[in-house]
C-alpha cells in the first residue's frame, strides 16, 4: 500500500491551498479529487469577489479568516500568476431604511478590522453613474476584490505539484481506515493509502467525510444554491463592484465585473437538498435579475450570454454539550475524537477569500499536535507564468509565434486564445484533460459564441494530444461526450456506394 504523511480530500480552492501549505515542509503529501478535474465544486461557481470581511459575525473563525486571507492574495497573485483586481466594492442603499442599516454594517465592519467608508448618495452616483438614481447611500469597502476563481485553484496546484505533492483526480475518498480510534488510511475508488494525517476539504460533502471519522455526528451541510447571469464584456461598462444591503441568509444579488471582462449578476440563495444541484431556474433567474435592477436599472438582459449555478456548503447545525446548536461559522479543526484528522466543514462565503489562510491554520493546528514540520530548503513559491496571448503587444505576440507556430493558430476567436496556449494546459503539471479544463484555464469559450467555433478544434486537439478518439473526449469527464459519432461514419452509412 502507497504511504503518505498527508492526505487531503478535495481539489476545490481549499485543498488547493492547503497542499501548497504544505509543500513548504518536508512531507509526502497526496490529495484526491473525485471529479475529473480540481475546482469543480463551489470554487469554480462564485462571485469570485475577494471580500474586505465586512460581513461576517465578529469574533467568528469566518471573520479572521476572510480578514487574514484577503491580503494573502495579493502576495499569491505575483507568486502564482493569479489574476487579481483591486477595485474595492460598494454597499448600496436606495431607500431609507436600506440607509440606516448601513451604519450597523460599518459598525460591524469597524469590529472586525475591516476599513469601511460611508459615502452619500450624490458621491454614489459620481463614482458609478450606472447605480440607480434613487441611490440614498453606501459603504465603501476599499479592500474588496476580484479574483480569477479558476486560477485560484489551479495556480497553487501547480505549485504544490512542483514542489513535490502527488494529485490522483477521479478518485473517490470512500472511507478510513482506522484503528484505535486513530487514522492509518483511507479507501478510496481507486484502492488503499496509508497515511498519518487526513485532511477533509471535501466542500458540500465534509459532513459525509468527519462522520466516517466519527467525528461531529450532528453536523449536516445545507446545500445552498446561487444561481447567475453572466454579462457579455463588450455591453457591460462598470468597473464596480455593487451590493445591495445583505439579508440574513445572504449578501444578495451583486453586479460584478469579472478579471477577465465579463460581468456576473447573481447569485440567489435558496435550499437545495442535492449537493450536485447546481441547475439554473426560471424563477431563480427572474429573482436575480429583479434584484439586480435595483442596483443598476439600465443592465440590459440582450447583454446576458450565459447563466450558471454553484452550491455553498453552509453548515446549518452542530452539536455541542447543550444540544443542536444553529450556526454558519466555518469549522477548521482537530478534533479529540480521533487521531489524525484536520477537520474543515462548512466553508460557504467568504471561503476563497479565507482559502489561504484556512491553509495557514491547517498548518498551525499540525504544529500545535505536535507534527514536526522541517521546512524544504529548496521550495519554490513561484509558478511560473504561461503565455497568454491576447494580453501581449503585437511584437510579443509575433516573437511568439515566430518561435512556435501553434501560438499563430488562433482556436478561440471571441477571447483570442490559440492551439499554443491549449496545449500549454494539456502538458502542464496539472493536465487539462476536458474542454472546461481547458475553458477554465484559458477562458477560451467564455465569449458571445459559447465556445461555437473553438469547441471543434479543442475536441480535435485533445483527442490527439491525448491518443484517444475525439469520440471519448468529454465536456467534463464521465459521460459528457461531446460526439455522436464522427462525420465519415455518418457518410459512410448514408452512402449506398460506399
Ligand atoms: C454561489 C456562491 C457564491 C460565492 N461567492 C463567493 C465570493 O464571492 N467570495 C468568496 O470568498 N467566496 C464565495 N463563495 C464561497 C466559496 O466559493 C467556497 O467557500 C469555496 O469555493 C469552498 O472551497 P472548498 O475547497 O471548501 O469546496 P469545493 O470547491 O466545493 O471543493 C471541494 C472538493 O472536494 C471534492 N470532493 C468531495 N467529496 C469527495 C470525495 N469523497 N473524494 C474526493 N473528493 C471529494 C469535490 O469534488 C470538490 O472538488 C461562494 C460560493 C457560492 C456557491
Amino acid at each position: 500500500m502507497k504511504s503518505f504523511d498527508v492526505i487531503i480530500i478535495g481539489g476545490g480552492v481549499v485543498g488547493c491551498m492547503t497542499a501548497r501549505a504544505l509543500s513548504r515542509y518536508d512531507l509526502k503529501v497526496l490529495l484526491i479529487e473525485k471529479n475529473v478535474d480540481i475546482g469543480m465544486g463551489a470554487s469554480c461557481a462564485n462571485s469570485a469577489i475577494i471580500h474586505a470581511g465586512h460581513d461576517p459575525i465578529p469574533g467568528t473563525l469566518k471573520a479572521r479568516m476572510n480578514k487574514i486571507g484577503n491580503p494573502m492574495w495579493d502576495r499569491l497573485s505575483l507568486e502564482l500568476g493569479i489574476p487579481l483586481k483591486h477595485t474595492g466594492a460598494y454597499i448600496v442603499a436606495v431607500n431609507d431604511e436600506e440607509l440606516s442599516c448601513l451604519t450597523d454594517l460599518k459598525q460591524r465592519a469597524m469590529e472586525n478590522g475591516i476599513r469601511a467608508e460611508l459615502i452619500s448618495a450624490e458621491e454614489m452616483r459620481n463614482r458609478e453613474p450606472k447605480v440607480n438614481p434613487a441611490v440614498t447611500g453606501a459603504l465603501f469597502t476599499p479592500t474588496a476584490g476580484l479574483i480569477d476563481p479558476f486560477a485560484a485553484c489551479i495556480a497553487p496546484l501547480e505549485n504544490a505539484i512542483e514542489n513535490g505533492v502527488q494529485v490522483m483526480v477521479e478518485t473517490a475518498f470512500e472511507d478510513f481506515i482506522l484503528e484505535n480510534k486513530t487514522i492509518k488510511g483511507i479507501h478510496t475508488s481507486r484502492g488503499d493509502f496509508a497515511c498519518r494525517w487526513v485532511v477533509n476539504a471535501a466542500g458540500v460533502y465534509s459532513d459525509e467525510v468527519m462522520h466516517k471519522a466519527g467525528v461531529r455526528p450532528g453536523f449536516k451541510i445545507t446545500p445552498r444554491k446561487g444561481e447567475y447571469f453572466v454579462l457579455d464584456q463588450s455591453e457591460f461598462e462598470m468597473q464596480n463592484v455593487l451590493f445591495p444591503v445583505p439579508s440574513a441568509v445572504s449578501k444578495g444579488t451583486v453586479v460584478v465585473g469579472s478579471t477577465h471582462g465579463n460581468a456576473l449578476v447573481g447569485p440567489t440563495s435558496t435550499v437545495s437538498p442535492d449537493p450536485e444541484d447546481t441547475a439554473v431556474t426560471g424563477a431563480g433567474l427572474s429573482e436575480i435579475w429583479q434584484s439586480a435592477l435595483r442596483l443598476v436599472p439600465s443592465l440590459n438582459q440582450r447583454a446576458v450570454i450565459a447563466v450558471f449555478g454553484g452550491t455553498r456548503a453552509t453548515g446549518n447545525a452542530t452539536c455541542t454539550a447543550s444540544g443542536v446548536d444553529y450556526h454558519h461559522d466555518f469549522i477548521i479543526e482537530v478534533p479529540e475524537e480521533v487521531r489524525g484528522f484536520v477537520n474543515i466543514g462548512g466553508i460557504e462565503s467568504p471561503g476563497l477569500t479565507a482559502a489561504p489562510a484556512i491553509a495557514e491554520r491547517v498548518i498551525e493546528l499540525l504544529l500545535e499536535a505536535g507534527e514536526p514540520l522541517q521546512q524544504k530548503e529548496n521550495w519554490n513559491p513561484i509558478r511560473k507564468p504561461r503565455a497568454r496571448f491576447s494580453h501581449l503587444s503585437h511584437a510579443e505576440q509575433k516573437a511568439l509565434g515566430d518561435a512556435d507556430p501553434a501560438f499563430r493558430r488562433i482556436i478561440c476567436r471571441c477571447e483570442m486564445v490559440t492551439e499554443g496556449e491549449i496545449l500549454a494546459e494539456i502538458h502542464s503539471p496539472l493536465p487539462a484533460t476536458t474542454y472546461d479544463a481547458i475553458k477554465r484555464r484559458t477562458w477560451l469559450g467564455t465569449g458571445r459564441c459559447l465556445g461555437a467555433f473553438d469547441m471543434p478544434r479543442v475536441v480535435e486537439i485533445l483527442a490527439r494530444e491525448l491518443g484517444i478518439s475525439p469520440l471519448e473526449v468529454t465536456k467534463r469527464g464521465g459521460s459528457s461526450t461531446l460526439l455522436e459519432r464522427l462525420t465519415k461514419d455518418v457518410e459512410e452509412q448514408d452512402d449506398p456506394q460506399g
